[in-house]
């Protein structure tokens, strides 16, 4: 620490390190279950690879109906509403705004973990140098969640962490390495183009790479299915360069810069390629954006109560303390990226993942570190399992379910191990209560929902009430459909307590109404704009307008929702809640998985020691 500088001291129940899509949510989910939490990040946006300094699109589970929901669902749907044209600064605003709205949440922007202070094998303070104000930040805090991708606490505390590629038989992993080693996946910088209706020259800057020809992305790489070729074909649902990587042949942490300075000649000579070394047809294409940060894929690793590997992944991942899911497949980046170009050494090589598999809380909290969690690509998993777990819908789920673990162990004031040992049953429940799609566990309505009687048929009653918000395959029958100007009714026998009402609406899984552009469909995130782009839309199946009625007064009204999770407010007593529909966005029915009404029960305090 700097101590010329001012030290302002923050107390707080939860600090997290790390503004990526893992450490917002994390903030985000422990702020909305009560705790006051700290974020830290280093630089002026939130948002890590998925913002507008890396713009790499977020990519999760393969499989429509596999797709993740909870904070990163909710950020989409914000993204679609406020940004239809999706502007990257757009989606960081997006972002911000949604952590900003939180009051228990203080953000330090532009600021920089670099110490902490253990004692007895516990953080007590960890301090930040932000670098707009010239002032350290001194945060002590219950529970400390990195989500720095870096795991930049690992060596100052001393948690046990791991770097590289494990030997094939330590964990018995077919897709691990003959000896172990220190290499890691590589790091990219990327850039952005827009198609205009006028020829645009390109003159590259004088450190720029020269790529006379496309054999100098092609290589000797055959036709092997599995492989993925240096694809240069930019347009609006084209290539996004990924393959520009360097780097994992060297320190990741340490060498950064130096990679850096390779990786912006390596990108400014594929754009003079691209533009001016045979026939690519992209005459009318100017560059929009070049990325300065080179985005990470792999670093340092955190040693949790457990390390998930190659064989978890490929038999669907079965934990009791499932608290998050992958999908994405096995794909592991050859360290040395671009400087190699040969069957031997494919810039990825992708094993699907035949069914979304389990993650567990054991895997974000430190072996040896008593209040030390972690979310994101920093979790506890082999380099192997980490090639899957590391994109950042699956991030995202990491996140939000670390946050959630870590507020009930900062609220109930025992360790994120205790938790896990004691509440993971209240833990999935939250979650779920929040969106969270977990594979292989039902979401339980309350009790009071239960008790009460639907003026539908008793068929649809259990659809509605059986758990699952989602068909898990085609024409699966987890909902019901009411037409506009329907009312669902739920009658009690007596006079209910009824706090609030949760309605779980359709997000259209295919994502056909929001987009005529598959790669849109799959995140609405875009990269280059070619002519051909239009603004997403608003998924047509999601409902406008509604009026909640409590014993026929109406008890909430509401207008312009663009949510597909809606919780309310509703602090009232009646025998009988009615819904009307009033408008969706677009679909002619209104598609509902679940309704629950909550009394005055509390995750919190059941189940209580
Ligand atoms: C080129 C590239 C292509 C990829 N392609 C995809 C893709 O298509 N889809 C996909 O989903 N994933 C993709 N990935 C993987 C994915 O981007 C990362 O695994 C993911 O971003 C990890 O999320 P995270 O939240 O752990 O880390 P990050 O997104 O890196 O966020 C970490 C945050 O911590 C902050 N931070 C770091 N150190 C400190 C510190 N000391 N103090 C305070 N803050 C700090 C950083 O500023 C950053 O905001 C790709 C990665 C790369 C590099």
């Amino acid at each position: 620490m700097n101590t010329k500088h001012a030290v302002k001291n923050i107390k707080c129940d939860i600090c997290i390190i790390g503004g990526g899509l893992a450490g917002s949510f994390a903030a985000i989910e422990a702020a909305r279950d009560g705790a006051k939490v700290v974020l830290m990040q280093d630089r002026p946006v939130l948002g890590g690879n998925a913002s507008s300094e890396i713009r790499m699109w977020v990519r999760g589970a393969k499989g429509i109906f596999d797709r993740e929901t909870g904070l990163i669902s909710e950020l989409e749907e914000r993204n679609i509403y406020y940004n239809p044209t999706l502007c990257p600064s757009v989606f960081d605003a997006t972002l911000y705004g949604m952590v900003q709205e939180n009051k228990n949440i203080e953000i330090l922007m532009n600021t920089t973990c670099l110490d902490a202070k253990v004692e007895n094998g516990r953080i007590v303070s960890i301090t930040g140098w932000q670098l707009t104000t010239y002032t350290n930040y001194k945060v002590n805090a219950a529970i400390f969640i990195d989500c720095s991708g870096d795991s930049i606490l690992a060596d100052l505390v001393g948690a046990e962490y791991r770097h590289g590629r494990e030997a094939r038989d330590e964990y018995s992993e077919e897709l691990g390495q003959a000896k172990e080693d220190a290499r890691t996946m590589g790091m990219s910088i990327i850039l952005a183009a827009r198609e205009t209706d006028h020829a645009v020259k390109f003159t590259p800057p004088p450190f720029a790479n020269v790529y006379p020809d496309d054999s100098c992305f092609s290589g000797d790489i055959g036709q092997s299915i599995h492989a993925q070729v240096r694809d240069h074909k930019v347009a609006t649902s084209g290539a996004n360069l990924w393959w520009v990587e360097l780097g994992g042949e060297c320190n990741s942490i340490y060498d950064a810069d130096k990679t850096r300075a390779e990786l912006i000649a390596c990108i400014y000579g594929v754009w003079d390629h691209i533009k001016n070394r045979g026939d690519h047809g992209m005459e009318n294409w100017e560059l929009e954006w070049v990325g300065a940060l080179p985005g990470k894929r792999e670093s340092r690793r955190y040693i949790g109560d457990y390390v998930m590997t190659e064989s978890d992944i490929k038999s669907g991942g079965h934990f009791e303390d499932e608290i998050a899911y992958g999908g994405w497949p096995m794909d592991d980046h050859n360290p040395y990226g671009m400087r190699k170009n040969d069957e031997a050494c494919l810039p990825s090589v992708m094993i699907p993942v035949s069914e979304p598999y389990g993650i567990p809380l054991r895997c974000l909290y430190s072996k040896n570190i008593k209040n030390l969690m972690f979310a994101g690509r920093n979790i506890s998993v082999t380099h192997v399992a980490l090639s899957s777990t590391r994109v950042m819908a699956t991030c995202s789920l990491l996140g939000q379910a670390a946050g959630c673990a870590a507020a009930v162990a900062a609220l109930k004031e025992i360790t994120p191990r205790e938790a896990a040992l004691r509440y993971t049953a209240i833990i999935q429940k939250i979650l779920m209560d929040h969106g969270v799609f977990l594979p292989h566990i039902r979401r339980e309505v309350s009790k009071l929902t239960q008790r009460a009687v639907f003026n539908i048929t008793d068929n649809e009653r259990k659809r509605l009430l059986n758990g699952v918000e989602r068909p898990r395959v085609e024409a699966d029958e987890n909902s019901i459909t009411q037409k506009i100007d329907d009312e669902l009714t739920l009658h009690f026998d007596k006079p209910e307590k009824i706090t609030s009402l949760r309605l779980c609406f359709d997000p259209d899984f295919t994502r056909e109404s929001i987009s005529d552009n598959k790669k849109m469909r799959v995140f609405a995130m875009k990269l280059h704009t070619g002519k051909d782009f239009k603004p997403v839309r608003v998924a047509s199946t999601l409902v406008k307008d509604f009026i909640v009625y409590a014993d026929g007064k109406e008890a909430a009204r509401v207008e312009n929702n663009f949510q597909h999770l809606v919780s309310l407010n509703l602090n009232t007593t009646a025998n009988d809640i009615s819904i009307k529909w009033i408008s969706t966005h677009g679909a002619k029915e209104v598609r509902l998985f679940s309704v629950d009404v909550q009394g005055e029960e509390n995750h919190l305090n059941e189940n209580s020691p």
